[in-house]
């Protein structure tokens, strides 16, 4: 798949959260063949992992990597992350709300630990880190927030009752900031992907993976690099005049 290139990304900064694996990387790696000055977010125990990556990127072209520790469910590590890389480099204009994490199981066993660890990492850690640069906003121009979502956000599905109420919220989070923070020229859209191969994915055993394929029209799993490119295209400029908006990457699971 070749990617269409967006001028306005080169030096743009843009902060992705979960980047460690799967998509979140993904995305990383495209905004850095795009150019980008690629801000990734890693969690402690990643260090090695992060300057390794910092390194891949700017071999991919991109115009610099920074790497950002903190946990997006811990307020204070957020803000002095940020704080101190805006000090350095200026401020930041795009923002990818990529961190999440699922467990599946079926409601009745639900754990009140489990539906408060996801709707803490899902839901609000991606209003922790949208708020800790609202004032940097303001002091940019072109800002657009891209939220990860899912489809499962839309449609809901047995098993992932926390999981679908996190990234339910999640579009809700996505539409009212939009119609709060547009007059001030920054956008923010949800996208929605379906069934991608990555970690989260990969646990699946056989049979559910095979009842997901024959519920695909494509008929197949989506990549990484597809819900990338959707996401390089809504922080560009090409996207200017789309906001508030939910976009699906799934294959037609959800038609
Ligand atoms: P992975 O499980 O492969 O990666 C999740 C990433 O989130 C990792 O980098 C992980 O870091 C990070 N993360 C988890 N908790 C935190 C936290 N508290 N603070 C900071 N980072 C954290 O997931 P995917 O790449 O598959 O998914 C990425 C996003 O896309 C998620 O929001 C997911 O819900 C969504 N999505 C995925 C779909 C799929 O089919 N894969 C479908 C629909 C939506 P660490 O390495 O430290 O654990």
């Amino acid at each position: 798949m070749t990617m269409p290139s967006y001028p306005d990304l080169i030096g743009k900064i843009i902060l992705v959260t979960g980047a460690t694996r799967g998509i979140g990387k993904s995305i990383c790696q495209s905004l850095a063949v795009q150019g980008a000055h690629v801000v990734f977010n890693y969690r402690a125990g990643s260090e090695a992992l992060a300057e390794s990556f910092g390194q891949e990127l700017i071999n991919l072209g991109a115009k610099n990597a920074s790497a950002l520790l903190f946990d997006i469910t811990n307020e204070q590590e957020i803000k002095v992350a940020i704080d101190s890389f805006t000090k350095t480099h200026g401020c930041i204009s795009g923002l990818v709300n990529n961190a999440g994490v699922s467990k599946d199981q079926l409601f009745f066993r639900l754990k009140k630990e489990d539906l408060d660890h996801t709707l803490e990492v899902n839901l609000k850690g991606a209003m922790l880190v949208t708020s800790a640069l609202s004032r940097n906003f303001l002091k940019t121009e072109k800002v657009s927030v891209v939220n990860m979502s899912s489809v499962v956000g839309l449609m809901g599905n047995s098993s992932q009752v926390s999981y679908s109420a996190s990234k339910a919220g999640l579009i809700g989070f996505t539409k009212s900031y939009a119609k709060e923070v547009a007059s001030r020229n920054i956008r923010c859209n949800a996208v929605c992907p379906g069934f991608i191969e990555s970690d989260m994915t990969s646990s699946l055993d056989e049979k559910v993976r095979s009842a997901y394929l024959e519920r695909i029209p494509l008929n197949k799993m989506g990549s990484a690099k597809d819900v990338a490119s959707l996401v390089c295209f809504l922080l560009s400029g090409a996207s200017s005049y789309i906001t508030g908006e939910v976009i699906k990457i799934d294959g037609g699971l959800y038609i």
